[in-house]
């Protein structure tokens, strides 16, 4: 038996009593979990292994199966499901973890990123385009694709007022050392760098302290998502339907 925290990423039902669910664990990566008798088990069981459920689950292997025998609830995230496009939001975020995280890694510092951005999220502490962006590149940094965004990539300089950065290698280059266009580079502006730097080197406690223009988060959304797209090589339906909610509420992230 293993006891384990970790926060209910996906949840499907199997026949009539059983349901799997995928659990991000803090050092065992993502754990896929049997829950047996889904409406006969205790209500705190049922509440605790939930879709965005945080709980401490008592995990038990038999065969091939890892089958949750009992979960506490530390924190159910009730109130995103107040809002549509917070629910929606937090499935890309989950789907973004299942297909990027492991079985068997340590997933530390993605479990804390992800409990803190749906915190803010379901809080309002924080627009949801701003925690897009921090969870996408903070998410890429974490799990070894942080970008290269210390100083332009030929002449080394660390503050250029305008820059070409790669949104499918994340280096970045000064106006005067780009040469030519490339559909792999957007031009954006020293106040996206700096939004960029804190989201990849500042310590969790303070990665949410911190504001940008409106201009600059447009810039910051376009570049965190093309980043991520690129590097995992794939899109994801999750985010196309949120994309489809905001657009269709005259919202554009
Ligand atoms: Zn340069």
């Amino acid at each position: 038996m293993t006891i384990v925290d970790g926060i209910v990423l996906k949840e499907r039902t199997v026949g009539e009593h059983d349901k799997f669910v995928d659990i991000l664990t803090r050092d065992s990566g993502v754990v896929e979990a049997v829950v047996r008798g889904v409406k006969k088990i205790n209500s705190k069981t049922a509440s605790s292994s939930q879709l965005f459920a945080y709980s401490r689950f008592c995990l038990q292997s038999r065969g091939k199966y890892i089958y949750i025998n009992s979960a506490e609830p530390v924190h159910i995230f009730y109130k995103l499901r107040n809002s549509l496009s917070k629910v929606s939001l937090a499935c890309y975020f989950s789907d973004v973890v299942r297909y990027c995280v492991q079985e068997n890694t340590d997933s530390e510092n993605v479990l804390r990123l992800l409990l803190n951005t749906l915190y803010f999220l379901e809080n309002d502490r924080r627009g949801e385009a701003m925690l897009k962006s921090i969870f996408e590149v903070r998410f890429m940094a974490e799990t070894g694709f942080m970008p290269d965004i210390l100083a332009c990539h030929r002449c080394g300089r660390f503050e250029p007022e305008e820059l070409f950065i790669g949104t499918s290698d994340g280096v970045f280059y000064c106006k005067d050392c780009f040469s030519g266009e490339s559909e792999n580079f957007m031009k954006v502006n020293a106040g996206v760098l700096s939004a960029i730097r804190h989201i990849v080197f500042s310590e969790f406690e303070k990665l949410y302290n911190f504001r940008v223009s409106e201009r600059t988060q447009k810039s910051l959304s376009d570049f965190s998502e093309r980043y991520i797209l690129s590097r995992t090589e794939r899109s994801f339906r999750t985010l196309d339907f949120y994309k489809s909610l905001i657009t269709s509420k005259g919202n554009l992230i």
